[in-house]
């Protein structure tokens, strides 16, 4: 079936589809590298602008190996000069994996009759969780198949049941999702139950490769997807996650299909969307996939380290598809959040030991099977710091990573401070000694790169209640 584009209507306007393959395909094939053009477009980000689809086309297609160096580079510093060395940690929790779709790349798909399909019932999800807030989590993603059972009612229902879980000092202080495209009112009863950020995948922006992946169900409606955000949006729901599916078709057209997204909610809604998400295809049973879109460890740091030079203020996520090695090279890159200790196998977190992954249970294979406190341990050594912070979506400062961004010394005043109060509690409830003494020695170096004496003492402050037994303390 060929793709016909459909005008359909944002506040009441007609609008004409943002994504136009034509129009990304000239931009590709016309944008030519040379040493002098890609050094000025890394500058331009460098000084806090963002890139235009022409410039970022230009070091999508650029190959010369000393010049994606110099790209490298560039997101490096960029990632130092603004954010400095935090990251944030989350969790995926699979609440149920019927689905009425058939997604070619998906374990779940709806044709798929050897997977074990579960939905977790109260008690279940109580456990899950208790079991997530025992290892020291605070901040969670929920996942979803597309599916009746799943409607709005039932995950505002989830989300609240999770954060109803105390188990000891534990709390889950901020519950994301990833969830079908709902209508308007589906995402009203779902921005109810406090969700932080909505997420949805386009998987591919290019229309007739998503009618090859999407074989049936409501997820073949390309447009369907590509305007749920801006439904979410008209819901209230204004923080938003999104992502394309790396390895289902050109990766520069993908890159540039995120752009063009981002762009359309810049000129809608004058805020970008507050993440962007790259998962690579992973090994998946019953996978039926092309195989020759798959992308090689070198282009996925590359368009990483594009992305993060081309949108420099949009969070980015790096999740456990990839494995540690990779992970580990592209955070260097602008990532700001990863998952740790991630178990996407339904109830998987209540399992007897890490064991071998069962493909019959879960949506793809993860590479990066470390514990939360291994993780822990590797992002204090490479003098990381972890955090765990929920502030601002607690205060209400949405935007934040565009704050971070362009508020001069925002870092410095708040995510430093709060991220050292998190990796705080992290040490005294959870850490083993080893980990704790390297945390506090982190903590201590950390506290010395801020320039405010005063500021420091409140720090410090805050620091001493939560070894006394407080919780939960933000700037
Ligand atoms: N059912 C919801 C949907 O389709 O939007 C939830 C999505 S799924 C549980 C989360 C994301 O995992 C998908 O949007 C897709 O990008 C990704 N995914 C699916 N199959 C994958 C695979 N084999 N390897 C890596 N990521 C995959
Ligand atoms: Fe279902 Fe989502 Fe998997 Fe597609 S990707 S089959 S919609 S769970």
């Amino acid at each position: 079936m060929i793709y016909q584009p459909q005008v359909y209507k944002i506040k009441d306007q007609a609008m004409t589809p943002f994504i136009d393959s034509d129009e990304i395909w000239q931009i590709i094939n016309t944008a030519v590298p040379s040493p002098e053009r890609v050094r000025v477009i890394i500058s331009k980000s460098l000084n806090k602008n963002r890139l235009s689809l022409q410039e970022t086309a230009v070091l999508l297609n650029t190959t010369d190996p000393e010049l994606i160096e110099e790209i490298k580079q560039g997101a490096r510093t960029l990632k130092e000069k603004v954010y400095g060395h935090r990251i944030v940690l989350f969790a995926p929790l699979y609440i149920g994996n019927n689905c009425t779709n058939s997604c070619a790349y998906c374990g779940f798909k709806a044709t798929n009759k050897s997977i074990k399909r579960v939905t977790l019932n109260k008690k279940e999800l109580i456990d899950q969780v208790t079991a997530l807030e025992d290892t020291g989590q605070k901040r969670l993603i929920l996942v979803y198949g597309e599916h009746p059972q799943y409607d709005p009612e039932f995950i505002a229902e989830s989300v609240k049941t999770v954060y109803s879980v105390k188990s000891g000092n534990g709390e889950i202080r901020r519950v994301n999702i990833n969830a079908a495209p709902q209508t308007i009112e589906g995402f009203r009863t779902i921005k109810n139950s406090a969700i932080g950020t909505y997420q949805v995948f386009q998987e591919t922006y290019h229309p007739e490769t998503y009618q090859k992946v999407h074989l049936s169900g409501k997820k073949k409606d390309y447009d369907w997807r590509l305007t749920a955000l801006d439904r979410a949006q008209e819901a209230g729901i204004d923080d938003v996650g999104i992502g394309a599916l790396f390895g289902l078709y050109d990766w520069r057209f993908e890159v540039l299909g995120l752009m063009r997204h981002v762009n359309h909610f810049e000129a809608v809604y004058n805020v970008g969307p507050h993440t962007i998400s790259f998962p690579r295809i992973q090994n998946a049973s019953e996978l039926d996939i092309d195989k020759s879109k798959l992308v090689s460890d070198a282009d996925f740091v590359k368009l990483v380290a594009i992305l993060r030079l081309a949108v420099p203020y949009t969070g980015l996520i790096l999740t456990a598809r990839e494995p540690a090695y990779v992970r580990d090279e592209i955070m260097q890159f602008g990532v700001s959040q990863i998952d740790g200790g991630t178990n996407i196998e339904m109830k998987g977190y209540t399992k007897e030991g890490k064991g071998d992954q069962d493909l019959l249970s879960e949506q793809f294979t993860i590479n990066d099977n470390r514990t939360l406190n291994e993780i822990m341990d590797e992002l204090i050594n490479s003098k990381y710091i972890p955090s765990f912070c929920t502030a601002c979506y607690r205060l209400g400062r949405t935007g934040e990573h565009f704050m971070e961004f362009s508020v001069p010394g925002f870092i410095k005043r708040y995510c430093t401070p709060n991220a050292l109060l998190t990796l705080v509690e992290y040490l005294e409830d959870y850490a083993p000694a080893e980990t704790k003494i390297r945390g506090y020695q982190l903590i201590e170096e950390k506290i010395s790169d801020i320039d405010d004496d005063k500021y420091i003492e409140k720090v410090r402050d805050r620091i001493e209640k939560i070894k006394k037994g407080e919780r939960d303390l933000y700037f």
